[in-house]
């Protein structure tokens, strides 16, 4: 029998450095099962596709947000001015649900308070 058993472990650990060598580039191409969206897409536009896209991107997301320490991380489409107005604007949807409600309950005390909360947000609103 000719089989040099030296050989077959130096081949192997020379095999198993270029799988080392790989991982990292490896690791760029990541898409997520479920949807499809790669880990490229995930970084250029800062959303994912699907739940599943969290579990798939989320030790990459992690090192990618260390990565970008210091830079611009996209955390989301609006601007902070815009998300403060639209959770303004839900607040302000809510409160005239609750007025309306205190009017059909016929408090009337209740809903004139509503009312003056509804007019100071539509105000900081502007
Ligand atoms: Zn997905």
């Amino acid at each position: 029998m000719n089989f040099n058993f030296t050989n077959v472990t130096d081949n192997l650990s020379q095999y198993s450095d270029v799988l080392q060598n790989q991982e990292p580039n490896h690791q760029k191409v990541v898409v997520c099962d479920n949807c499809g969206t790669t880990l490229e897409d995930f970084m250029d536009s800062g959303f994912v596709g699907c739940a599943e896209c969290y579990k798939t991107f989320a030790v990459h997301a992690r090192k990618f947000a260390e990565d970008m320490h210091g830079r611009a991380i996209h955390v989301g489409k609006v601007p902070k001015a815009e998300a403060t107005k639209a959770m303004k604007r839900r607040e302000l949807e809510k409160l005239i649900v609750e007025k309306d409600m205190a009017v059909k309950s016929e408090e009337y005390l209740k809903a004139d308070e509503i009312k003056k909360k509804i007019e100071k947000l539509r105000e900081d609103a502007r």
